[in-house]
């Protein structure tokens, strides 16, 4: 794989650093235990944090980068514009409220509800306006992204998606970098289910790491950017270290191996909405 085992940090078509490991809040409920998780990373040298408006805890990811006392500006921090409300200023207003911050690094559109290009108008528009510094997209399929750059004054700099071993879209991943979108990846642990997939475990074994280092480490190693999930501090210390080993070649192609979306270029198996 072409990146260097201790790059930490990505560039973004607009020049804005993302970077490669963040911890994400997807099913953490506002209060304590979303307070805990996000101090515990901050503590531990996490420096990402992805929340959205449909998470319903941005305001428990504000008050964890407050009291953490870590500098705001060496955070990136990450809201997703829910698609079923209308207006992605408007919405980015109250999500800053909550998060009590006067911007977010990254402000995407979490899912194209409506079609793909409504909202992008809006999502120009809070960037212009210096609420986000960078603008994107989630769930989108390369045929959605094309409908974007068609309207777009300004792409978006980043597709988050389902992104692991068994979701291994190379379809996508290969459009995205022609576009100069950066494929970041969610659900890198199969939302914990690919933990104990027999290849992973004998990788990790081999290795000497666990199944889920080695799942974090297939994305990074590629140089894509990761979200992983755990309210567990011994847990969210150890998916931290994942910038000392690199997997080999012939590793790579038994997880690669894994892929069960034939390499599409769609965001997602199944709309949700
Ligand atoms: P992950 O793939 O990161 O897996 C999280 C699960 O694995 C949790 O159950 C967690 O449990 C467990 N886990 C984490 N680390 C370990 C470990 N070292 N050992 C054992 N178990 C572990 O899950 P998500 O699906 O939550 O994806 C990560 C993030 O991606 C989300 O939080 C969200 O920010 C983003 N996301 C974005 C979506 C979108 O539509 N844009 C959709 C889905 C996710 P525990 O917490 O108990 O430790």
């Amino acid at each position: 794989m072409s990146t260097s085992t201790n790059q930490t940090t990505r560039k973004l078509a607009d020049g804005n650093e993302i970077p490669l490991l963040g911890l994400g809040v997807w099913q953490v409920p506002d209060g304590p235990d979303c307070v805990k998780a996000v101090r515990w990373a901050l503590e531990l040298g996490y420096r990402h944090i992805d929340t959205a408006q449909a998470y319903r805890n941005e305001g428990s990811v504000g008050k964890a980068l407050k009291e953490s006392g870590v500098d705001r500006d060496d955070v990136f921090i990450t809201t997703k514009f829910l698609p079923r409300a209308k207006d992605p200023v408007a919405e980015l207003e109250q999500s800053l409220r909550r998060l009590g911050l006067d911007h977010v690094d990254l402000y995407i559109v979490h899912w194209p509800e409506g079609g793909p290009t409504w909202m992008w108008p809006g999502m120009e528009r809070a960037r212009e306006l210096g609420y986000a510094r960078s603008i994107g997209v989630s769930n989108f399929s390369e045929t959605e992204l094309a409908s974007v750059a068609g309207i777009a004054d300004v792409m978006p700099v980043v597709d988050q998606v389902n992104f692991n071993p068994t979701a291994f879209r190379r379809v996508l991943l290969d459009a995205c970098q022609r576009r100069d979108v950066v494929l970041e990846a969610y659900s890198p642990l199969g939302t914990g289910s690919l933990l104990s997939d027999a290849t992973v475990g004998a990788i990790a074994a081999r290795v000497g790491r666990t199944p889920a280092q080695v799942l974090l480490r297939w994305c990074v190693q590629r140089g894509v950017p990761v979200l992983s999930k755990s309210t567990h501090r011994d847990r969210i210390e150890a998916n931290g270290r994942i910038f000392d080993f690199a997997l080999t070649d012939e590793d790579f192609s038994q997880l690669d191996a894994l892929d069960r979306t034939g390499g599409t270029g769609n965001g997602l198996e199944q709309p949700w909405w």
